[in-house]
């Protein structure tokens, strides 16, 4: 069955009520869990805390609802917290957008992080199109829910139908996928890294069907190697005449269930097709990326200049990944292995870093001033601000004067200076374009 979830701030509905809707031939379940977040001296808490946790499990996608009346308030931070936690899709509504309060701190809701965003006026029915449209956007293909026989069928559940909560990956743990050709060096460079100082390794069933990951503690990091079996399994494929399709395939798979790729390349070899095929798609996963030169102890005696021109050649061949950091290593004498370690735990921090809202806007002024963006028509376009709506990858929103999009080669600028700003070393960046006109002018009407 197919059920969003709507999410209200405390203390407003007590229990939890599921109704029915279609929206675009669609149907699902519409779950409100009334209060169900926050501290409350309320002695039935406990009861629609429990509730809303079961339907929080049974949902496909959520919807955090925030009063934009009230602006941000520190409650609304820990809330977006336990939604994220759960692991699904989520949507952010601003409510009660008709009023001046909430469309002046309308903006400050972007730092919870949560995308897409959707400003709404609930009582007045605007955005609520689209609003659902994203919500048909994210969920899972399926068939119409049956017709619920009361409105409070989650009131009516026995607890032992509730269903489990899936796993969740912890917090802090960071998922590696090593991927990279056959004979690249792939399960040497893991069994280096098995063996560094100070390490304790235990294996975990993976996300993947009968695969195994193996989890790394090092000095207080917990680091998951995914598909560690799928790694070390002898080169077998390599001898078939499928070898490109079949790696670039199970590099995929590993890549979706990881935070941090790690492409190994033979440096002897260099990068190949191949290789930037699996490239271009951990920088479409929005993954972190690491590039290991391995068997760097191959390379040695080349003249002063020879790493330079070794990189340049690499980033030419693997033209996705100019953020991506080199790390010429060798997995056979343990050379630098260590170092990788470190340079993964740089990629994730720096894939999950956000910028201050208003060191934002202090370069994206500049930048309005210098380097605007080209108008295609006869109005100007201006960037008016933005803001930083996720991490992981940092993905940042342009706000226009016009309903605009940005040339290519724009992004890409605005990209660099992001870069050379704030860093975000080893993580694509994406950036999205709004325009702020026609709801300026919506409720501009408004007396
Ligand atoms: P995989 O197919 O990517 O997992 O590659 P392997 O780890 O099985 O390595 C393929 C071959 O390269 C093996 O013969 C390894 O001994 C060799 N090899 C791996 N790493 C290095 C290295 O750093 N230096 C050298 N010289 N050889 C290496």
């Amino acid at each position: 069955m197919r059920r969003a979830i709507v999410t209200a701030i405390p203390g407003t509905t007590r229990d939890v009520i599921a109704q029915e809707a279609e929206w675009r031939g669609r149907r699902f379940s519409l779950v409100d869990t009334g209060g169900m977040f926050g501290a409350s001296e309320d002695p039935l808490h406990a009861l629609v805390l429990e509730r809303g946790q079961r339907a929080v499990a049974d949902a496909d996608v959520m919807v955090l609802v925030v009063d934009g009346r009230d602006g941000l308030v520190p409650g609304d931070r820990e809330i977006a917290r336990i939604a994220r936690a759960a692991n699904r899709p989520l949507l952010l509504a601003i409510n009660k957008m008709d009023d001046k309060r909430a469309r002046a701190g309308a903006l400050d809701f972007y730092q919870l992080g949560i995308e897409p965003v959707f400003e709404i006026s609930a009582e007045h029915g605007e955005g609520v199109g689209d609003l659902l449209d994203g919500i048909l956007d994210v969920l899972p293909p399926g068939p119409s829910p049956p017709k619920a026989d009361k409105d409070d069928e989650y009131a009516a559940e026995p607890a032992a139908s509730a269903a489990p909560v899936d796993r969740a990956q912890p917090p802090d743990e960071v998922g590696i996928a090593i991927v990279g050709r056959p004979n690249a060096g792939k399960s040497s460079l893991v069994n280096r890294l098995l063996r560094e100082e100070r390490m304790i390794v235990s294996e975990t069933p993976g996300t993947t069907r009968d695969s195994v990951d193996t989890v790394l503690t090092w000095h207080k990091r917990q680091f998951r190697i995914v598909d560690t079996a799928g790694i070390r399994r002898p080169g077998r494929v390599a001898q078939s005449g499928q070898v490109e399709s079949v790696s670039v395939l199970l590099a995929r798979r590993s890549i979706e269930s990881a935070d941090i790729v790690v492409l190994v390349v033979d440096a002897a070899a260099g990068a190949t097709d191949q290789d930037a095929a699996i490239a271009g798609e951990a920088d479409r996963q929005g993954k972190g990326v690491i590039i290991v030169a391995n068997k760097w102890d191959l390379m040695k005696g080349q003249g002063s200049d020879f790493v330079k021109l070794f990189d340049e050649q690499l980033r030419r061949q693997l033209k996705f990944l100019d953020y991506a950091p080199i790390l010429h290593v060798s997995a056979a004498t343990g050379e630098r292995a260590p170092k990788l370690l470190e340079e993964i735990d740089r990629v994730a921090a720096s894939r999950r870093s956000r910028v201050k809202t208003h060191q934002l806007n202090t370069l994206v002024e500049k930048i309005a001033a210098t380097h605007p963006p080209q108008s295609p028509g006869r109005r100007h376009v201006r960037i008016l601000y933005a803001a930083q709506t996720s991490v992981a990858p940092p993905t940042f929103v342009f706000f226009t004067n016009v309903a605009t999009s940005f040339h290519f080669s724009y992004e890409r600028y605005l990209v660099n200076q992001l870069r050379e700003a704030f860093g975000f070393l080893g993580t694509p960046i994406r950036i999205q374009v709004r325009s702020r006109r026609r709801k300026a002018a919506e409720h501009g009407q408004k007396p």
